[in-house]
């Protein structure tokens, strides 16, 4: 969408808040573009491949991993957007780099990484993200990260607690934590990315946890939300109730849900827009948050995750598998801390000068970085036990 067609409240690169190393403007591409641009050239970006969503990357080939969910989120999100007039590239640039701090193993490998790092600084997922962008990435000559403007990172940095949202600010004042400190929303774009995932996420385990025979279309019968779609469409496809025709009637009940759930994000944010008219994403960000669902589909969308939570997420199968991929991103923590030769050479490095916090913030960037399977193979190397694959 050309820049001129953008809402008041829309964040405009012309506007940015900058990048934290300053730098000329590209000839032809706007600021978010660019920083959409180096998000998908990054490194964190390509392991994204390899990392879990629910299922483990070897478990099949057909469910979603974190690049293939990553995808999915950008699309529902640039399809808010441009709904709203909110900028698109910046929603992309932020959907694409809203899980790059994720471990491998999904949740289960956060959980135990940030129980690991307590006692020096604790492990959030979301803090990690930003940790990849602004000093993981090892790509420019002139410094560390990938220097994105403060509205992207931003928008990546969705939850924050207050101890790290603190220690933000002693690093940059003024910046991405404060918002935290403040109470303050971050913009429209941003909000957006963040419900986009909810949508993604909660669509694609139906899918996923179908596919693999751990929830069925008759469990799902009890959350109203997806069970509306079956049934519509059955009537409309009666051919659908045969079993030949479960798989479309799977997609068919999830994109009705998708369509509507985006449909309805765009009304109620336009009425919420509409009561607050915010002139400017500076106002967008002293006001409540105005990107959402109406109170009725967030209800509904609730219950569908509470069955996804107790049906899917802790299916004994799920369980099971995560129990192992808890054991190995904890043992490899304990290896690596007690030796951190057993790393590449400028991790053994910079964990063997620094201080223990240092080297325990080594061992879990090292971590945090790896693909599911690159973590089952080290953890084998290390302990002669093959738990994963
Ligand atoms: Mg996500």
């Amino acid at each position: 969408m050309p820049e001129t067609l953008l809402a008041p409240y829309a964040c405009d690169p012309a506007r940015s808040r900058g990048r934290r190393y300053p730098e000329p403007p590209a000839p032809t591409r706007t600021e978010y573009q660019r920083d959409r641009d180096r998000i998908v050239h990054s490194t964190a970006f390509r392991r994204l491949v390899y990392k879990t969503q629910v299922f483990l990357n070897h478990e099949g080939d057909l469910f979603r991993t974190r690049l293939t969910h990553s995808l999915e989120v950008a699309q529902l999100g640039r399809s808010i957007a441009r709904a709203l007039r909110l900028n698109e590239d910046l929603v992309e640039a932020v959907c694409l780099a809203h899980d790059l701090g994720h471990t491998p193993f999904g949740h289960a490998g956060q959980d135990v990484l940030n129980e690991c790092m307590e006692g020096f600084g604790g492990f959030e997922h979301n803090l990690q993200s930003l940790r990849v962008v602004d000093w993981l990435e090892e790509r420019y000559p002139q410094y560390d990260g990938i220097n994105l403007t403060f509205e992207t990172r931003e928008g990546i940095l969705k939850h924050c607690s207050r101890r790290n949202a603190e220690w933000l600010e002693t690093r940059e004042r003024g910046g991405v934590g404060q918002r935290f400190l403040l109470g303050h929303q971050p913009s429209l774009e941003a909000q957006l990315c963040n419900l986009a995932d909810e949508i993604a996420y909660n669509a694609h385990d139906i899918d996923d946890g179908v596919r693999s025979g751990l929830i069925t279309l008759e469990q799902l019968r009890e959350v109203p939300l997806f069970d509306r779609y079956r049934a519509q469409a059955l009537e409309q496809y009666p051919q659908l109730g045969q079993t030949t025709g479960r798989r479309r009637l799977l997609s068919e009940a999830i994109r009705r849900m998708l369509s509507d759930q985006v449909y309805d994000v765009i009304a109620a944010t336009r009425a919420a827009l509409g009561a607050h008219a915010p002139a400017d994403v500076d106002a967008v960000r002293r006001l409540p948050a105005l990107v959402g669902f109406s109170a009725e589909m967030r209800a509904q969308s609730r219950v569908l995750k509470r069955f996804l939570f107790q049906e899917l997420y802790r299916h004994p199968q799920v369980v099971q598998t995560t129990d192992r991929a808890r054991q190995v991103v904890r043992e490899l923590f304990a290896i690596y801390q007690a030796d951190p030769r057993q790393m590449p050479p400028a991790q053994a490095a910079s964990a063997l000068e620094g201080d223990a916090q240092t080297r325990a913030r080594t061992v879990a960037d090292f971590i945090a970085g790896m693909t599911d399977r690159y973590a089952a193979r080290e953890h084998e190397r290390l302990t002669g036990q093959r738990l994963l694959g």
